[in-house]
């Protein structure tokens, strides 16, 4: 006799659990380190600024106050500059092989404190301890590891040429990556012989700060390193300082072109690494579970505040219903909350502003109609948080497709043929990453030949390697970070 089956959904092999289990709070529990309050790195040690100006620095955890940090203003940039144009003389005389071995050390030194600063980063910048600890703690170091080994080889990397250094180095970084960001800044900058002065974001200076106890221990000379605070009026003092050699900013469009004004005719040497909006394209031969995975990587990974995130899922019409259903599931599936909680998937937004300007972006695409699908789940009620979100059927014209939203928002657009897909990933003013999920090898090496972007992940997204250069085309800026084309960035060819 035949049983009649029970009704299935399509999503029957799902594991549902709704609200049965609930992972135990998983704090992480080792001390940040953290001091009260911070002067500037100058010469080799703290000092106190001569302007006597602080602003606070909070954790947007649950905006705690965590430290009083100085803000440099014209003479502290001035002595900054005096120390590291000092320095500069023996440094770039010190043979190669000797400046690889204080990165070599800093590298360790990095390795061995590495929990005490994956806690301060996640407090300070809200990212999820296990993105601090596995990601951003490791990179930076291997970093360090990478141009240590470049230091004494120089000679290779331009064959018939030899790099010279440029001089002093102005440096800006943004605050979504401020470990990382001033290792992919200091690591290139000494293994070329150069002297820095850098400035960390201004929601963001600890683990800068804390870093200049390792340039201690590692016994680094006086004035090689030279650490600023503050917000754009000191950014703007770093890069306009007439002792900077050459400028190398990381940041948002408006300010590195801003910057690219004011350097015009200085003679400066200037790279930029600016916004983007990346084009995560899914074709329907794509092996679509493990394309989910890299859409949300792609795009829920530090909150979305990646220039190189995936924000702009294309994906082929005839898989499109499918392959938002099993997105909107496994989007069901992240835990969103306590960046210090080692179970949680996407942390807290970096500051109130970039909050701000997150709802100002989501809000004009509901304006607009689009359809807007949000992660139902309980944002804790202090500190800064959104929770992980999609816009379906959203065009070209939208804002929310074309303007950087750096908060974890996801636009998905479809398209039919490789050529409209191409089309639609390139039609942006930026052009840092893109990725490709086919099955086809022919195929992705056809895309990533015709998309207009520094670098093109094929299924897999944000995949990085020191010795793989980073940087982007149109308004994501010019120059590379990262391997041989790294070095030229920080060297002129004699
Ligand atoms: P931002 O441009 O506001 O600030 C970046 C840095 O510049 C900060 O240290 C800030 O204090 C400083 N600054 C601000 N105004 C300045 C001025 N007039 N002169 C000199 N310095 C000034 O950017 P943000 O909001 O901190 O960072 C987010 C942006 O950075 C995003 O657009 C993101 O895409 C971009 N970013 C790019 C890369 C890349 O490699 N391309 C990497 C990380 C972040």
């Amino acid at each position: 006799m035949a049983r009649k089956s029970p009704a299935r959904p399509s999503s029957a092999r799902e594991l549902l659990f709704g609200d049965l289990w609930e992972f135990d709070p998983a704090p992480e529990s080792a001390p940040a380190h953290i001091e009260p309050h911070y002067g500037l790195f100058v010469n080799g040690r703290f000092v106190a600024a001569k302007s006597r100006r602080r602003f606070d620095s909070i954790s947007p955890r649950d905006k705690a106050k965590l430290a009083e940090i100085s803000e440099a203003m014209a003479a502290d940039v001035d002595a900054a500059y005096q120390a590291a144009a000092k320095a500069f003389k023996s440094w770039s005389k010190t043979p190669g092989r000797d400046r690889s071995k204080f990165l070599f050390r800093i590298a360790r030194l990095l390795q061995d404190r590495a929990r005490e600063f994956a806690v301060a980063e996640t407090l300070d910048g809200g990212k999820p301890i296990r993105e601090s600890r596995d990601f951003d703690l490791p990179m930076a170091a291997a970093h360090f590891f990478y141009h240590a080994g470049w230091a004494d080889k120089l000679d290779h990397v331009a064959p018939g040429c030899r790099l010279a250094p440029l001089g002093v180095i102005g440096q800006v970084i943004p605050w979504n990556f401020p470990l990382l960001m001033l290792a992919w800044k200091i690591a290139p900058a000494l293994a070329t012989g150069n002297t820095v002065v850098i400035k960390p974001a201004e929601t963001t200076s600890i683990t800068a700060l804390k870093f200049a106890s390792i340039l201690q221990d590692a016994g680094l000379p006086p004035g090689v390193v030279n650490i600023v605070t503050g917000g754009a009026e000191t950014g703007a003092l770093v890069v306009n300082h007439p002792l900077a050699a050459k400028i190398a900013f990381t940041g948002s469009t408006d300010v590195g072109k801003m910057i690219q004004h004011s350097l015009a005719g200085t003679g400066k040497k200037l790279s930029l690494e600016l916004g983007g909006k990346a084009a995560n394209i899914v074709f329907e031969d794509a092996p679509l579970d493990q394309a989910v995975e890299g859409v949300i990587n792609g795009i829920f990974f530090n909150q979305g505040h990646v220039c190189c995130a995936g924000s702009r899922l294309l994906v082929q019409e005839g898989v499109a219903a499918e392959f938002t259903a099993r997105l909107k599931r496994r989007m069901a599936s992240l835990r969103v909350g306590d960046p210090l909680d080692k179970n949680t998937d996407v942390g807290a937004i970096n500051s109130l502003a970039q909050l701000k300007k997150i709802q100002e972006l989501v809000q004009s695409g509901i304006d607009e109609g689009t359809e807007i699908h949000q992660h139902a789940c309980q944002l804790p009620k202090k500190g800064f948080y959104f929770p992980p979100t999609l816009f379906s059927g959203v065009s070209m014209s939208q804002r929310i497709a074309s303007e950087e939203i750096f908060g974890p928002v996801l636009s998905i657009l479809t398209f039919r043929t490789p050529d409209e897909a191409i089309e639609k990933a390139n039609n942006t003013r930026f052009g840092l990453s893109a990725g490709v999920w086919t099955d086809k090898g022919s195929r992705i090496l056809m895309m990533a030949s015709r998309l207009k972007a520094g670098v093109v992940w094929a299924n897999t997204y944000h995949k990085f390697d020191p010795a793989s250069p980073f940087g982007g085309y149109k308004e994501s800026g010019f120059g590379r970070e990262g391997g041989k084309h790294g070095l030229l960035e920080y060297s002129q060819l004699v």
